[in-house]
C-alpha cells in the first residue's frame, strides 16, 4: 500500500516577495537594581532564538546584559508563531540555562544499569564508546539493530546519521502517544494533515468547537491568542469535556461528556446535520464521495440514541449542531493534538474529520486555511543505504497505515520474548524521557534490560538518562545554533536560532554531537559542514538571506506565490487522495482491513470505587521537562488530583490533603499528591496534570512532587490502525498514608 504521506505536496516553493523585520543588536532597556528596585539604564545585548521549552518553536530575542548574564526573552514581533508574545514557559526558558542541575559533562555507566553509578569521561572516550558499540551491534545483527527515539530540534542531525548508519527505526513519541491518529485520520479523509502548527484559522472563525481539547491549558501560543481574538469578536465555543477546563469557562456551552463516548456524540451531530440538511450539501457534492454511504450508516445515530451513551441531553446536541451550521463554513471542530485515548483514536478523528467536512470548513475562511512552507535546500548529500530491514519487519503486518515508525512496537521489538522478525539490540534517545513518556513503563524497563547499548542525550538528568550506558550532555537552546525553523503557516517563513550566551559546561550542540559521532563511525560525508552556522549561511543564500542577515532579524516571512489561502467559490480542487476528493467513506481503510466509516465501540467503565484516570497540561510546564526549571516551579511545583465533592465525601477527603492513587492493576503512585475538591471534575473521573511525580533525585527541585500519571497508566489500549497507544483506559482508587503503609508491608 502506498502509504499517504508521499502524496503531500506543500504549494509554496520559492521565495517571493521579502518582508524584514526592523531588528538591531543593540538596545538600552530600564531594569531594576536587585535590592531596592531603583531604575538603572543598561546596555542589553539581543540575539534571536527559537523557543524550545514546547513543540510551538515561537521566535523571540534573548537580551544579555553587558556582564553577559541573560536578562529576559521576548516574542518577536515578526514570527507569525507567536505575534510578538511568549507564554509564561518561554519566557521561563532562560531558567533552562540556570538550572544547576543540568547535565555537565559526559558520563560513561561503571555499575549495573539503573543504579546511576557513573564517571565522568571526556567527549572522545564517549564517542568513541558509542562508535564501537554501534559497530559492533551492526557486525553482529545488522545497522537496523539500532533504533533512535527522538523529539525536538536535534532530530534532523540524528535522523540522518542513522539513515546514513542504515537504520530507518527513527520514532518520534509525539507519533504514537499523541498526534499520530489525527495524521492519519485527516489523511485518509483530505489527503493532507493538519501540521504543526494547525492550520486552524481560529482568528476568523465564528465557532470553535473544542473535544477533549484544552486551549489556555495546553499553551500553544498562536492558538491562544487567536481564541481570545476570535472570543472578542464574538466567536461561540463549545467544549466538550468530563472536566469545566479553562476553555470550559469562556464557552458558551460546556458539554461535561461520559468519558469514551465521545464517538457517539460525533455521530450524532453528523445525523443531524445529514437529517436536517444543514450539512453545506455544495461543497460535499463538488468535492467528496461517499456520502450516501455516511447518510445511511449515521442513520439511527440520533440525539436520542447518544444521550444513552454519552449523558449529554438530545436538545443540547441538536443546538449544537445548529450552532455549527450557522457558523459554517467558518467553524472549526478542532482536530485535538494528544489524542491517543481510548485505541480507536484515528476512526475518532476521521469522525472529527468528516464533520469538518459535512460543515465545508476545509479550506474555508474561519476553518482551515492552506499553508504554505518556504522550501530551503538542504545540502546535497551520498545516498542512504537501503536498510535491510524497517521497524515493520519487526512485527510484519502490524499498524498498516503508521506513516512513522511507532514507539512503542520498537519498544517491544527490544523485548525477545514477543517474538520480533528481528530483535533490536541498542538505542539512543534525545530529548525524550522515554520513561515517562511511554505508557508501560515496567515494559520499557524491561525492554531496557535487554540492551547492548543506551546513550541518552538530554540537558537534564532525567529517569531514562539514570538507566543509560552513556550520557551525551546537550547544551541548551540558548547555548547553541540549530537547524532553520521552517514551519508552514498562512506565509511561508523562517526563523534562526543562535547562541545567546556562552556555554556553562562541558556541553555541545545536537549537530556537534551528531558530527563527532559521523567522523567516528566513517560518516563524515553526511556532515560535510564541520559548523552548522557554515552550513546554515549556504543555506540562508539559497532564499536570498544569508546569516548576516538573519542575526539580524530573527525571522523572515516571504510572501505566498498565489493568493489562495482559502478555496474561492468556483475553485476546482484536486485533493491529495487516490479518488482526489474528500473521502468520507475510506476506500483506504476498508482495503487495509479497517472500517471505511467511524463506529461507536463501548469501552470498559470503572469499577466500584474506581474512578477514570484523565490527565492534562498546565499552562506553566511542558511534559517533564520543566519539572525542575527554577522559574516555572516557582509557579507551580507540584501537581493536585482533581476529585468531585459527592465522591470526596464518601472517601471523607478534604481539600490539601494528601494521599496515594492505586491503579487497577495494584500499581501506587510512589509519590502522594494533594487533594483538590472541585464540582469541575465529573464524580466518575479524577484529572491530574501530567509531568511530576519523578523519582530521579539528581532533579531537586521535582524529585518527588506530585503523582506521575504515566506510573498509574499500565493498561494500554493499542490503536490497530497506526499503533498509538491510548491511555485514558486506567481507573484510580485512593489510598490514605495509612493504607500505603500497609500497601508496602
Ligand atoms: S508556546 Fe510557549 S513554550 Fe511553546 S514555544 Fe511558544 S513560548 Fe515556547
Amino acid at each position: 500500500m502506498t502509504n499517504r504521506r508521499t502524496f503531500i505536496k506543500i504549494s509554496i516553493a520559492g521565495a517571493g516577495a521579502i518582508t524584514l523585520g526592523a531588528g538591531t543588536i543593540k538596545a538600552m532597556d530600564w531594569i531594576s537594581k536587585p535590592g531596592n528596585g531603583e531604575s538603572v539604564k543598561v546596555d542589553l545585548k539581543r540575539t534571536p532564538t527559537y523557543c524550545e521549552v514546547c513543540f510551538w518553536k515561537c521566535a523571540g530575542w534573548v537580551y544579555k546584559t553587558s556582564e553577559g548574564r541573560i536578562w529576559k526573552i521576548i516574542g518577536n514581533d515578526d514570527d507569525q508563531h507567536c505575534s510578538g508574545r511568549l507564554c509564561p514557559r518561554g519566557t521561563g526558558g532562560v531558567g533552562m540555562y540556570y538550572d544547576n542541575d543540568r547535565l555537565k559533562t559526559p558520563m560513561l555507566r561503571v555499575e549495573e544499569r539503573g543504579k546511576q553509578v557513573f564517571r565522568a569521561v571526556t567527549w572522545d572516550e564517549a564517542i568513541k564508546y558509542i562508535s564501537d558499540k554501534m559497530k559492533d551491534i551492526s557486525s553482529k545483527y545488522g545497522p537496523s539493530s539500532m533504533a533512535l527515539f527522538t523529539h525536538g530540534s536535534g532530530s534532523s542531525y540524528l535522523t540522518t546519521l542513522f539513515k546514513a548508519f542504515g537504520s530507518e527505526n527513527i520514532a518520534e513519541p509525539s507519533y504514537a502517544q499523541c498526534r499520530g491518529p489525527r495524521d492519519e485520520a485527516f489523511f485518509a479523509t483530505f489527503g493532507e494533515e493538519v501540521y504543526s502548527p494547525e492550520i486552524t484559522d481560529i482568528r476568523d472563525t465564528k465557532c470553535l468547537v473544542l473535544i477533549g481539547s484544552h486551549i489556555g491549558e495546553n499553551m500553544h501560543n498562536g492558538q491562544v491568542q487567536e481564541m481570545s481574538d476570535a472570543i472578542d469578536k464574538g466567536a461561540t465555543i463549545i467544549t466538550v469535556d468530563p472536566r469545566f477546563s479553562t476553555a470550559a469557562g469562556k464557552s458558551k456551552f460546556w458539554l461535561p461528556i461520559k468519558p469514551a463516548t465521545d464517538m457517539a456524540l460525533l455521530l450524532a451531530w453528523m445525523h443531524e446535520l445529514i437529517y436536517n440538511n444543514l450539512y453545506d450539501k455544495k461543497y460535499i457534492d463538488k468535492y467528496a464521495t461517499g456520502f450516501d454511504q455516511l447518510k445511511e450508516h449515521v442513520k439511527d445515530f440520533t440525539p436520542e440514541w447518544a444521550y444513552g451513551i454519552t449523558t449529554i441531553k438530545p436538545d443540547i446536541i441538536r443546538r449544537t449542531a445548529k450552532e455549527m451550521a450557522n457558523a459554517a463554513p467558518a467553524v472549526i471542530v478542532h482536530p485535538g493534538r494528544h489524542v491517543t485515548w481510548y485505541g480507536d483514536d484515528t476512526q475518532r478523528i476521521r469522525a472529527v474529520a468528516i464533520l469538518n467536512a459535512l460543515l465545508g470548513s476545509w479550506g474555508r475562511r474561519g476553518g482551515f486555511y492552506r499553508p504554505a512552507k518556504l522550501s530551503v535546500p538542504g545540502f546535497a548529500l551520498p545516498a542512504f543505504p537501503k536498510p535491510a530491514r524497517t521497524w515493520q519487519d519487526a512485527f510484519p503486518g502490524k499498524f498498516p497505515i503508521a506513516s512513522s515508525p511507532v514507539s512503542n512496537a520498537l519498544i517491544d521489538a527490544s523485548i525477545p520474548e514477543n517474538n520480533p522478525g528481528y530483535q533490536i539490540r541498542g538505542w539512543v534517545v534525545n530529548g525524550t524521557n522515554l520513561i515517562t513518556t511511554i505508557p508501560n513503563q515496567a515494559n520499557t524497563l524491561k525492554a531496557i534490560q535487554n540492551l547492548e547499548l543506551l546513550v541518552a542525550i538530554d540537558t537534564m538528568p532525567m529517569e531514562i538518562t539514570g538507566w543509560a550506558d552513556v550520557i551525551l550532555p546537550e547544551c541548551t537552546y540558548l547555548e547553541r545554533y540549530d537547524a532553520l525553523r521552517i514551519t508552514p503557516h498562512r506565509k511561508p517563513g523562517i526563523a534562526l536560532r543562535m547562541p545567546s550566551t556562552a556555554m556553562l559546561y562541558d556541553n555541545k550542540s545536537g549537530y556537534s554531537i551528531t558530527r563527532l559521532l559521523a567522523v567516528s563511525l566513517g560518516l563524515k560525508d553526511y556532515f560535510p559542514f564541520e559548523k552548522q552556522e557554515e552550513l546554515l549561511d549556504w543555506q540562508l543564500k539559497k532564499v536570498k538571506s544569508s546569516l548576516e542577515e538573519m542575526q539580524r532579524i530573527g525571522v523572515k516571512n516571504y510572501e505566498r506565490e498565489a493568493d489562495d489561502l482559502y478555496y474561492t467559490d468556483d475553485e476546482n480542487v484536486s485533493f491529495p487522495t487516490d479518488s482526489g476528493k474528500i473521502e468520507l467513506y475510506s476506500k483506504y481503510f476498508e482495503d487495509a482491513g479497517f472500517d471505511p466509516l467511524p463506529k461507536y465501540t463501548a469501552f470498559e467503565e470503572p469499577m466500584e470505587g474506581f474512578y477514570r484516570l484523565i490527565y492534562g497540561r498546565a499552562p506553566m510546564h511542558t511534559f517533564s521537562r520543566t519539572s525542575n526549571n527554577p522559574n516555572l516551579t516557582d509557579l507551580m511545583h507540584e501537581n493536585s488530583v482533581w476529585i468531585n465533592p459527592k465522591v470526596a465525601k464518601e472517601w471523607g477527603l478534604v481539600s490539601d490533603q494528601y494521599i496515594w492513587l492505586k491503579n487497577q492493576d495494584g500499581i501506587v503512585s510512589d509519590f502522594p499528591i494533594k487533594v483538590r475538591i472541585t464540582e469541575r471534575i465529573r464524580w466518575d473521573s479524577v484529572y491530574m496534570v501530567h509531568g511530576f511525580g519523578h523519582k530521579q533525585k539528581l532533579m531537586e527541585r521535582c524529585f518527588g512532587k506530585g503523582a506521575s500519571d504515566t506510573q498509574l497508566i499500565t493498561k494500554v489500549l493499542v490503536d490497530p490502525i497506526m499503533g498509538g497507544t491510548g491511555m485514558r483506559s486506567n481507573f484510580v482508587t485512593f489510598i490514605t498514608e495509612k493504607s500505603k503503609q500497609e500497601a508496602a508491608l
